[in-house]
């Protein structure tokens, strides 16, 4: 089945453990709630493109474990072709152990696991999905040698491609150049620009700075301000829709996923940012990460 959007990227499960206060180092706490859900950067952006109806394959590894199962179990309940996972016997799936105290401060430890185990030789068997893709997506949360070659797969097919740079790491040029469109926040904006980045003003400077670096369209997403970019030449400031935000996890995620789901179906770079800052901000109304993921008949157009 070909997909118009493939993401080659990780898949985590992130194991939540709520705690009055974040622990001290040798300090044993008693929590109040466990919960286990879905994650990871390239299966949240994989189900959000799913959910706004994208025809969407995910490239990725998993354990051969029971959170391994899981995670594939799940995305293929939303329609996304897995054919691209593969199963490792030499790690465990990726997870993230996260704290979250009653002032919702949080403390994270991931773990890549099988997600280091992803190879270029796993996105060369996956050449197939790549060449009848419009678009093909990466960030950085597996091998930057499997980045580079699903990049330039990508470029070969003659697809688009978009790379969200997170986590925050500097970028050598030659692989910038094989990026169509790069989504930041703003430490990752910083990390690559070696500025600051910290309001809109800064980030667009920092959108020149990455523009002259080699990469062609340069998005920057500054939570509640909302996203930087450069449309035909000119800088713009896209406001965030105004919500009462109750948890931001994965916004980046829903803002990546939606904004490819437009782009895929041809809209122009307005529309796109527009539809991401839509759906990005219905995430932000609700707990969870993939699970906070709105679907496209919940997403309004922008009021006039
Ligand atoms: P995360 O790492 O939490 O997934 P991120 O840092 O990658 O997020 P952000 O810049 O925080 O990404 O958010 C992406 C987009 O989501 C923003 O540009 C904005 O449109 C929307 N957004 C985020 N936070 C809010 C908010 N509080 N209110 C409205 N929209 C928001």
């Amino acid at each position: 089945m070909p997909a118009d959007v493939v993401v080659v990227g990780s898949l985590n499960m992130d194991l939540v453990v709520r705690t009055p206060r974040l622990p001290q180092p040798g300090e044993t706490l008693t929590g109040h709630g466990f919960t286990t859900t879905a994650g990871g950067k390239g299966a949240n952006q994989a189900v959000a493109l799913a959910r706004l109806g994208t025809a969407t394959a995910m490239v990725g590894c998993v354990g051969d474990d029971d959170y391994g199962h899981a995670l594939r179990d799940g995305l293929e309940r939303e329609g996304i072709h897995c054919q691209g996972i593969r199963r490792c016997g030499e790690q465990p799936t990726g997870v993230a152990v996260i704290q979250v105290d009653d002032d919702s401060r949080n403390s994270i430890v991931v773990t890549p696991g099988s997600n280091g185990e992803l190879t270029p030789a796993d996105v060369e068997g996956c050449d197939a999905l790549l060449a009848s893709a419009r678009l093909v997506i990466c960030q950085l949360e597996t091998p930057l040698a499997t980045v580079r070659h699903a990049l330039e797969r990508a470029r070969h097919h003659g697809c688009l491609t978009l790379l969200n740079a997170a986590p925050a790491m500097s970028l050598p040029r030659d692989l910038l150049a094989l990026v169509d469109w790069l989504v930041v926040n703003e430490s990752e904006a910083a990390a690559l620009s070696g500025q600051t980045v910290t309001h809109p003003d800064e980030a667009a400077r920092a959108v020149q700075c990455l523009r002259k670096a080699g990469c062609r369209q340069v998005l920057i997403t500054l939570g509640a301000q909302g996203v930087v970019a450069a449309v035909d030449d000119r800088l713009h400031h896209y406001a965030a829709r105004p919500v009462t935000a109750m948890d931001t996890t994965a916004a980046g995620d829903t803002f990546v996923g939606a904004f490819a789901a437009a782009l895929s179906r041809g809209e122009g770079i307005e529309a796109a940012i527009r539809y991401g800052q839509a759906a990005a901000a219905i995430a932000v109304t609700r707990a969870g990460a993939q699970a906070s993921i709105p679907r496209h008949d919940e997403i309004l157009p922008p009021a006039h």
